[in-house]
């Protein structure tokens, strides 16, 4: 068991329907010193590769990637939410459905910072049917942004998110990936 899966074992609350609670250390209070264990082992696993953003979308995953970005020492952009569609035109934007609000929302990052300069290390916290992580994929194609790399804290390996996104030829790097977990008695298993 990594850091990681022992802190989620510890902490972590299995809700009905599938959702796990982790407000205690990652999205709601977070503990800086895991998640900069957990940037240093994201640094480890993306070794050697170009990184000059890093995207997420708000609002859970902000935290996180702020302290990823820190220790790359570079800016951090999170995608905003937004109920209108923007005709503008500075902006670029995904429709993504909500895993745990069951709502579709559109998602927007402003042209002027995201373009084919950048070589993007997208951060979420987790992973579950993979619509996040397939809106933050397509505001980076529609600017021509190199996607480098995914990290996610907590997969969700019994939803379809984690194939979808690994046979599109990403690298994803999940650092915990559960298998099952019961609401009942609160058991998750981890994979191996
Ligand atoms: P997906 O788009 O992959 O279906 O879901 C990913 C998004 O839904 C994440 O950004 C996360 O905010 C939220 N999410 C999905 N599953 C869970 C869960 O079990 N617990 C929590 N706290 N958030 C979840």
């Amino acid at each position: 068991m990594n850091f990681l899966e022992a802190r989620i074992s510890q902490d972590g609350i299995v809700k009905e329907g599938n959702v796990l609670k982790v407000d205690s250390f990652l999205n709601h209070q977070i503990d800086i010193s895991l998640v900069r264990e957990m940037a240093y082992e994201w640094q480890k696993r993306f070794n050697g590769k170009k990184i000059t953003k890093v995207l997420t979308i708000e609002a859970s995953g902000i935290g996180l990637a702020a302290i990823v970005a820190s220790i790359y020492n570079v800016p951090l952009l999170f995608a905003k939410k937004s109920k209108t569609l923007n005709l503008d035109g500075d902006l670029y934007q995904a429709s993504v459905e909500s895993f745990t609000h069951k709502t579709t929302s559109n998602i927007v990052v402003s042209k002027k910072f995201l373009n084919e300069d950048d070589y993007v290390l997208i951060i979420d916290d987790f992973l579950a049917n993979g619509c996040a992580l397939q809106g933050l994929i397509s505001l980076c194609d529609q600017a021509k942004a190199h996607v480098q790399g995914i990290g996610i804290a907590i997969e969700k390996g019994f939803q379809d998110g984690g194939k979808i996104i690994r046979d599109l030829g990403y690298q994803l790097e999940s650092l915990a990936i559960i298998d099952s977990m019961d609401a009942k008695t609160g058991t998750i298993k981890f994979r191996n």
